[in-house]
């Protein structure tokens, strides 16, 4: 297989092949680009190896380009990037590599193409293109990552168990691989993953929570976690997770598998949005089932109270796997907390007060907050869905009646505590508080009107009855 004219439509490539002409160093195109490039998907990252130095080659290849690409060197590691428009190049020479039992960092050495190829992750991954005069666009595919494109299976070019053991990380990544292009994992390499699952424990969180974003922000993510719980991998980084999975019954009452619900919420979510996040949500917002569960003969099984005790394990997750502990996790902490509440909405006899608290409590989340409702419906029972999403279209329409009527979303109480402070000349205190609580209680319940007039009017009232008066006129 030749790809000679898919490579002549972009100039980078016959600048690297002059370069390394000049340089009279064996080069190719390796890795990530050369998959996407058989598999028709555009890659802007172009790994190049040679049988040499890499950063000789970089830098020949800068001079090709009259040094107008930025050119940024990495002694350490024997590489070299080099920006030209929208790619990034990057250098290397092939190496051949071998591993220690406590750290995935490799002992690194300079080697053949065929060396460098091996040490690859998986065969897909393990190809080569040729940039050398004699051969110029064949492929070299020693470990046949052609023919597993063509039949959509992730497979490592060596023995699974060792080339996992050696890096761990490759486990995720052959999940993550298999999740966004949609591939099965080979027999023998899955079984690795069980094996080895425990070696996870020499990867930092930090790489961890890459791959699994990764496997999160693809178009049906359900499958990689099902990979995940399968190979044994789930369970070493995210136990509450694995805890949804499995049933239990009591007298023939059974609940559902919240595991398999998890799952098929989150694919619901990721079919009306692609923020990472509101996929967490989704995740998460049943993460305190298998801890609040009691069964009682009268009702069946209950899971009371799992949104707020939810809401509360939603920090310690976000810690332990590395999430950012800033608003993303608190926007994910008030989904799960508030996502039983427009069911409670459904009711005919529903409130103003009700809806204006829930357009307080959920601010600018509140569109989310619906999707991931709407995502949590998943009966089998095609009437009972259509009868549900119908009653959540009654619900955004009497959260809209009311949002237009009283300004609720990112509601700001119109008086300050400065204000309060200032009309009654008080220090910062626990008063000033009191005061401006109950004026926002008395808008969300509907006794006063969202403006200043009424809440000023209010506020003195309030403040009377504390023994407070105004010092200046109001
Ligand atoms: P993407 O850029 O979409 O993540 P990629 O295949 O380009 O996919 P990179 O992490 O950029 O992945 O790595 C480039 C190449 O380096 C891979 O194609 C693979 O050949 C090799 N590689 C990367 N990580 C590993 C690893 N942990 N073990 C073995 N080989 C690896
Ligand atoms: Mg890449």
């Amino acid at each position: 297989m030749n790809f000679k004219s898919q490579l002549d439509e972009v100039e980078v490539f016959s600048k690297v092949a002059q370069a390394a002409k000049n340089l009279r160093l064996e080069t190719y195109v390796v890795g990530g680009f050369v998959r996407d490039l058989v598999l028709g998907r555009p890659c802007k990252d172009i790994d190049f190896t040679c049988v040499g130095s890499g950063i000789k080659l970089a830098e020949e290849v800068a001079k090709q380009f009259d040094y107008h690409v930025p050119l940024s060197v990495f002694k350490n590691f024997g590489t070299a990037m080099l920006k030209v428009e929208e790619y990034e190049l990057e250098f290397v020479g092939a190496r051949k590599e071998s591993y220690r039992l406590e750290s995935r960092k490799p002992i690194v050495e300079d080697g053949t193409l065929q060396e460098d190829l091996e040490r690859r992750d998986f065969t897909i991954n393990a190809m080569a293109i040729s940039l050398n005069e004699e051969n110029f666009g064949d492929l070299i595919d020693p470990f046949r990552g052609l023919a597993d494109i063509k039949k959509k299976i992730i497979r490592t070019p060596l023995d699974a168990s060792i080339t996992f053991s050696d890096d761990p990380l490759r486990m995720l990544r052959a999940v993550r691989f298999a999740s966004q292009l949609d591939f099965d994992i080979e027999p023998d390499t899955f079984f690795a993953l069980a094996d080895n699952a425990s070696r996870l424990e020499i990867i930092s969180s930090e790489r961890i929570i890459v791959e699994l974003n990764k496997i999160i922000l693809v178009k049906k993510p359900s499958y990689g976690f099902k990979l995940l719980f399968a190979g044994k991998l789930l369970q070493e980084f995210f136990p509450e997770m694995v805890a949804l999975q499995g049933v239990d019954s009591v007298d023939d009452k059974s609940h559902k598998d919240n595991f398999y619900h998890t799952l098929q919420v989150l694919d619901n979510v990721c079919q009306v949005s692609n923020d990472l996040y509101l996929r967490w949500a989704a995740i998460l917002h049943d993460i305190a089932k298998p801890a609040t569960k009691r069964f009682n003969t009268k009702v069946g099984w209950t899971f009371h109270g799992h949104e707020d005790k939810g809401a509360r394990m939603v920090p310690e997750i976000f810690r332990r796997l590395k999430l950012p502990m800033d608003e993303r996790m608190k926007y994910v902490q008030k989904l799960v907390r508030l996502h039983l509440r427009p069911i409670a909405l459904i009711k005919d006899e529903v409130t103003d007060s009700a809806l204006r608290r829930l357009l307080f409590d959920a601010g600018d989340a509140i569109d989310d907050l619906m999707k991931l409702c709407r995502a949590d419906v998943t009966s089998k029972n095609n009437k009972k869905v259509k009868r549900y999403l119908e009653n959540f279209d009654k619900v955004d329409e009497k959260l809209l009646e009311v949002e237009e009527k009283d300004q609720m979303r990112n509601f700001q109480p119109p008086i300050s505590g400065e204000e309060v402070m200032q009309v009654f000349n008080l220090e910062p205190s626990k008063i000033v508080g009191e005061i401006k609580e109950e004026i926002k209680e008395a808008i969300l319940e509907g006794r006063i009107h969202n403006n200043p007039i009424e809440a000023r009017e209010l506020m003195i009232k309030i403040a009377k009855k504390k023994g407070l008066t105004p010092v200046n006129n109001p």
